[in-house]
């Protein structure tokens, strides 16, 4: 039997390594496709169109979206953040496991699209951690920095809709935990309808053919 891909949504903290972990988690296994969003926010330094994002204008995400193009889409500290179509049903046909990194109220989205979606919540071990990975990472002003912890706060409220938590404290640690997580879920019976359907229907076929 073909194993299907599950999508995995991961969420968390601006800062809390979700981008870091992704890219060892793939790096480290081939069984997942990091979905690539679309965004209106611009490229931090280091970042480059097509691969951390798609960097596009106002204009063409509201097209984006109009063209029926996007899984889900939110808005988050003043930009669109979007998840492309097309990618995420190739790769799940392919028995990829997809993962989404994206906020919490794409993440809700698509749970109620997506019901046999495993949402997992990533958090640094502590605020002061978080402050720290935040303000070491370089890349966003005093302000923007002070924005994403605020939402920070708003976003915390909604950890208890997630499946997993997932502490982001030692890097490699945490991703084996994740590998772990996914790989488990994919045993959890509302991803198997197929199967348990199947047997219960041989069981049915053996217990007429007993009678
Ligand atoms: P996010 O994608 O959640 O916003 P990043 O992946 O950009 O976060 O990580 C934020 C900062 O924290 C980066 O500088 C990254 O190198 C660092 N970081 C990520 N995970 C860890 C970890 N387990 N321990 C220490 N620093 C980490
Ligand atoms: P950043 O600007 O730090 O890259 O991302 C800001 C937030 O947007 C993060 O919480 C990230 O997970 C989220 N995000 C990234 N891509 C998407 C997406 O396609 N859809 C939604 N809803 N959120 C996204």
């Amino acid at each position: 039997m073909k194993r299907k891909g599950i999508l995995v949504v991961v969420s968390g903290f601006s800062g809390a390594g979700k981008g870091t972990l992704m890219k060892q988690l793939v790096k480290s296994y081939d069984t997942y496709a990091l979905s690539v969003s679309m965004t209106t926010r611009n490229p931090r330094s280091g970042e480059t169109d097509g691969k951390e994002y798609f960097f596009v204008s106002k204009d063409t995400f509201e097209k984006e979206i109009a063209r029926g193009g996007l899984v889900e889409y939110a808005q988050y500290c003043g930009n669109y953040y979007g998840t492309p179509k097309e990618y995420v049903e190739k790769q799940l046909e392919h028995g990829k496991d997809v993962i989404l990194e994206i906020e919490i109220q794409g993440a809700l989205k698509i749970k109620e699209k997506f019901p046999s979606a495993l949402l997992l919540f990533v958090t640094p071990p502590s605020v002061k951690e978080l402050k720290r990975r935040l303000s070491g990472r370089g890349t966003e002003t005093e302000d923007v920095i002070n924005a994403r912890l605020a939402r920070a706060g708003e976003e915390a409220e909604g950890i208890e809709k997630y499946d997993y938590l997932v502490i982001n404290d030692d890097l490699d640690t945490c991703v084996a935990q994740m590998h772990a997580l996914i790989q488990g879920a994919h045993n959890a019976p509302l991803r198997n309808e197929e199967f348990i359907e199947t047997i219960r229907t041989q069981l049915k076929e053996l217990a007429k053919g007993e009678n």
